[in-house]
C-alpha cells in the first residue's frame, strides 16, 4: 500500500518557546521536591538540624491548607516567616478563563510564565472527580487525529506549572480544608490523568518531580493509584515511569497493525507495536501496579473493524489490561470521523467476550471543546503564519 506510506515527520517543525525566568529573585516553593526544598531552606539560613521538620511544616501549609502567604503559617515563629518571605514565594500559573459545560465539565485556560497557555479539564463523576492536566504547551508529536499535535508552539512545563494546575483546580472548586472545621474526606479532585496537552514522557523529569509532590502524604496526598500517565509510546521512558513514578500507565495504542499505527501515531515508526508491547509487559511488575489502560480512538473506517478488535486482543494477550474505547472527538478541519455507535458497540463486544473490560469513554465537555484531543491553546486555534508565531515567541 505505497499510497498510504506516511510522509509526515514523527515530530513537527516546532518553535520551542524560551522560558522566561522569574524576575523576583525569590524561589517558588511550588513544585520543589522534598530534597530540593530541604536544600533551599538551608541555603536561605535554616539550621540544618531543623530543615527536615521545616520542609514538612511548609508543605503542610502550602499543599494541605492551600495557604499562599507566609504570614498565615502560624505555627512558625514570626522571624522565620519573615525569612521565608524574603527568600521564597508561592506562585501558581494564572487562571485566565473558566468554562463550564452543560454536563458539569470545567475547562480552565491557564497562562504560564512567558504568556503561553495550556488547558486543564475537570470531569466530575459519581463519587469521584478527575483532573486532566497538561505536561507541555502543545506537543512535538504529530498524531494525525489530535488537535494538540497541530500546535506549533511547544514548551515543557515546569514542575511548578504542573503542580500548579492541580492547585488552581482546588482553588476553583473550593477544595482546601478550613481550619477548625470538621474533617471532610470527600475529595473533589480524587484522580489525576496526564492526558491534557503534551507528551508527558518527553518532559520526564518535570512530570516525575511534580507527581512526587502530588503523591506525597504531606504534599497533595493523592495515591499513585489515582494517577494515570498517558503516553503515545515513548518506549525508553516506560520502565523509568514504573521505577521513578510508579503511577498507573495508559498507552495510546489506537491501531493493530504497524501500517495503520504509523499513520495515526507516527512515533510508531521509531518504536513499533512489537517494541512497545515488550516494554508494556514489564510495566505492572516494575511499578507494582495494576492493569495498563490501552486507549483506542474509534475512527470511522480506519481502525474500527471486527478484525481490528480481534487483532487487538491477540496482541495484548498476557498483559493485565483494560481497553478504553474513545469515540473520536472532532475538531475543526480534522481528517477523520467518529465511528458509529453500532460499530463501537460491536468492537467493544468482541473485546468484552475475550475477557477484557472495554469501557467506552463518554465524551465530556464537547460543547466547550474540552474532550480528549480537542485541547489546543485558544490563541493557537486560528492557524497562524510562522512569522506571526515567531514574533510572539520572541
Ligand atoms: N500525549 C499523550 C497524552 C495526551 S492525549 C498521549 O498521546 O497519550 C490523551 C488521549 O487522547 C490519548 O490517548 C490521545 O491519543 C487521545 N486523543 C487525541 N486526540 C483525540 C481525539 N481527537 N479524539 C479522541 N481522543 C483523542
Ligand atoms: Fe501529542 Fe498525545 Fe496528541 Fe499525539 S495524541 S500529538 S502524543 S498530545
Amino acid at each position: 500500500m505505497t499510497d498510504q506510506t506516511p510522509s509526515a515527520p514523527i515530530t513537527q517543525d516546532v518553535l520551542t518557546i524560551p522560558r522566561k525566568l522569574p524576575q523576583t529573585g525569590r524561589t517558588n516553593i511550588v513544585g520543589l521536591t522534598r530534597p530540593q526544598l530541604h536544600e533551599a531552606l538551608i541555603a536561605a539560613g535554616t539550621p540544618e538540624r531543623q530543615a527536615r521538620m521545616r520542609v514538612g511544616q511548609v508543605w503542610q501549609w502550602v499543599y494541605h491548607w492551600g495557604v499562599r502567604d507566609f504570614a498565615a503559617m502560624t505555627n512558625l515563629a514570626k522571624d522565620y516567616r519573615a525569612l521565608l518571605a524574603e527568600h521564597f514565594e508561592i506562585v501558581l500559573p494564572e487562571l485566565v478563563t473558566r468554562q463550564i459545560s452543560r454536563d458539569g465539565t470545567r475547562k480552565y485556560l491557564v497562562r504560564i510564565a512567558g504568556g503561553h497557555e495550556v488547558e486543564v479539564v475537570y470531569i466530575p463523576e459519581e463519587g469521584r472527580g478527575t483532573l486532566c492536566i497538561s505536561s507541555q504547551v502543545g506537543c512535538t508529536l504529530t498524531c494525525s487525529f489530535c488537535h494538540t499535535g497541530t500546535q506549533k508552539l511547544v514548551r515543557n512545563l515546569t514542575p511548578a506549572e504542573i503542580v500548579g494546575q492541580v492547585m488552581l483546580a482546588r482553588d476553583d472548586l473550593g477544595e482546601w480544608p478550613v481550619q477548625g472545621a470538621p474533617k471532610d474526606e470527600t475529595r473533589l479532585v480524587s484522580n489525576i490523568v496526564l492526558m491534557g496537552m503534551g507528551e508527558p514522557l518527553y518532559n520526564f523529569e518535570n512530570v516525575r518531580d511534580a507527581m512526587k509532590v502530588v503523591m506525597d502524604g504531606e504534599g497533595l496526598s493523592l495515591s499513585r493509584r489515582r494517577i494515570t500517565l498517558s503516553t503515545s509510546g515513548v518506549v525508553p521512558e516506560i520502565a523509568r515511569t514504573a521505577q521513578e513514578i510508579g503511577c498507573l500507565l495508559a498507552v495510546s495504542f489506537h491501531a493493530t497493525t504497524d501500517e495503520v499505527r504509523d499513520r495515526l501515531v507516527p512515533i510508531n515508526r521509531r518504536w513499533n507495536i512489537a517494541t512497545l508491547l515488550e516494554a508494556l509487559r514489564d510495566y505492572p511488575r516494575l511499578s507494582n501496579s495494576e492493569r495498563i489502560t490501552f486507549e483506542y480512538v474509534m475512527l470511522d473506517g480506519v481502525n474500527d473493524s471486527d478484525a481490528d478488535a480481534r487483532r487487538l486482543v491477540k496482541l495484548i494477550q498476557g498483559i493485565p489490561a483494560k481497553i478504553n474505547l474513545i469515540p473520536f472527538n472532532e475538531w475543526p478541519g480534522a481528517p477523520y470521523r467518529r465511528s458509529s455507535p453500532e460499530r463501537i458497540r460491536a468492537f467493544a463486544d468482541i473485546i468484552y467476550k475475550a475477557g477484557y473490560a472495554s469501557p467506552i469513554r463518554t465524551p465530556r465537555g464537547e460543547d466547550i471543546m474540552a474532550a480528549c484531543g480537542q485541547l489546543k491553546s485558544a490563541t493557537e486555534r486560528g492557524r497562524k503564519t510562522r512569522a506571526q508565531i515567531e514574533a510572539e515567541a520572541s
